[in-house]
């Protein structure tokens, strides 16, 4: 269990002020100058050390993605881009983030701009997001008045100007790529990579994309030290992370805990338990709607970080930790995710555009036991045809839910063919 002296959000629950005044007696903003002046490798290297890994899904290296920046500073302007739109199913941590600890991001895009060396940034947040982006709003109108951001950012002669963007609510949009061309004005349609953003991104100058919760605990890793976030969780999943419980359990809920926590604890001691006992468990979803379910005997042991779940062919993703009891019927609740991702596809490639649908109708006809004994292993084909064959990773997410109810819910399938 996390110690509390460890917890980094200690407003997600609103029980506190969000307001500026209330950041600053939970620390926020506290010496922010300091910390800037200690210079941009610092920053970069304190973030190294802690060992950060992306909070938004990818679990790519935080530092290691700042240090792509060219270092020539050229005549290019550079931009930093919170990623505020989040939208996967069984997700709301950014959420809670955004409604009652609006500083700490606020604050961590500053350090996180003066490091790769932006004086502009952008936060995109999902369009139904509107008391968030409110409150994101209030507190930002109330840094430029504190003298936090502007000019002379937290008087460090650094010139920061944030601004907020209101998305319309696409969920492709929550991909970097989408999200920029969005940004720019244009159809939320992701763009081929290479270029990355780092090197061409918002109006073809380097871009940095991060998102809320990577940037939000920052100001904390550089006040305490990178190797105060190294030593919580395990050695290659450092730190903490907002866990987002929902689904069959008795109480759910965002909660802060250390990485590698095992599954069962953090439903056990923080979401109440499974509805009935944990002994009525089916499956659980541990990483958002796009990650591979989890059957209960893997739920008994394994534990939540980016190896441990990928040990077990699934993935931490967004820690949206969706709880099925075994009142669920898991292929409808996979059908429904396929519908979702159908729904979502922005119809660029043919595999994602076409596949999606395709699973979609399969999953229902095996759902309602009109199914065939071939269709089984052609909806598997379908998933391998869409999977690393499209321009984003929409197209894995669709297909990875399937491949996990196939490779663990096959006798599921078998049973409803037979009509039993
Ligand atoms: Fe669009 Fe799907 Fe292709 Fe992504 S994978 S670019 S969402 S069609």
């Amino acid at each position: 269990m996390l110690k509390e002296s460890d917890r980094i959000f200690t407003n997600l629950h609103g029980t506190d002020d969000w307001r500026l005044k209330g950041a600053q007696s939970r620390g926020d903003w506290d010496k922010t100058k300091n910390l800037l002046e200690k210079g941009q490798d610092w920053i970069i290297q304190e973030v190294i050390t802690s060992g950060l890994k992306g909070r938004g899904g990818a679990g790519f290296p935080t530092g290691k993605k700042w240090s792509f920046m060219p270092k020539e500073g050229g005549m290019m302007p550079r931009y930093l881009i919170i990623n505020a739109d989040e939208s996967e199913p069984g997700t709301c941590k950014d959420r809670d983030i955004l409604r009652y600890e609006p500083h700490k991001l606020i604050e961590g895009a500053l350090l996180a701009a003066f490091a790769i060396g932006a004086h502009v940034g952008y936060i995109y947040i999902r369009g139904e997001f509107h008391q968030e982006a409110e409150h994101l709003e209030a507190a930002i109108a109330e840094a430029y008045d504190a003298g936090l951001l502007g000019k002379n950012a937290a008087n460090s002669g650094w010139k920061f100007e944030l601004y907020v963007h209101r998305g319309a609510g696409a969920y492709i949009c929550g991909e970097e790529t989408a999200l920029l061309e969005s940004l720019e004005g244009r159809k939320g349609m992701p763009r081929l990579k290479p270029p990355f953003p780092a090197v061409v991104g918002l109006y073809g100058c380097p871009t940095i994309v991060n998102n809320v919760e990577t940037l939000a605990v920052v100001p904390t890793i550089l006040r305490r030290g990178g190797s105060w976030f190294a030593s919580i969780g395990t050695p290659d999943n450092t730190g903490t992370k907002i866990f987002c419980l929902s689904g069959h359990i008795n109480k759910p809920c965002n909660v802060e805990e250390a990485l590698g926590i095992p599954m069962k604890d953090l439903i056990e001691k923080h979401g109440g338990g499974v509805r009935g006992g944990w002994d009525n468990l089916l499956a659980v979803i541990p990483g958002g709607s796009s990650v591979p379910l989890l059957p209960k005997e893997i739920c008994d042991t394994v534990l939540m970080d980016f190896t441990s779940l990928a040990q077990v062919k699934s993935a931490l993703g967004t820690a949206g930790v969706i709880v099925m009891d075994k009142s669920t019927d898991v292929v409808r609740a996979i059908a429904r995710l396929s519908k979702f991702y159908m729904h979502e596809s922005c119809g660029q490639c043919t595999p994602c555009r076409e596949g999606t649908g395709w699973m979609w109708r399969m999953l229902m006809r095996l759902a309602e036991g009109e199914g065939t004994s071939e269709d089984i292993d052609q909806l598997e084909g379908v998933t391998h045809e869409i999977e690393g064959h499209t321009i984003c990773a929409l197209g894995d997410a669709a297909a990875w839910p399937v491949q996990g109810l196939i490779r663990h819910f096959r006798p599921e399938l078998e049973r409803r063919l037979r009509r039993e």
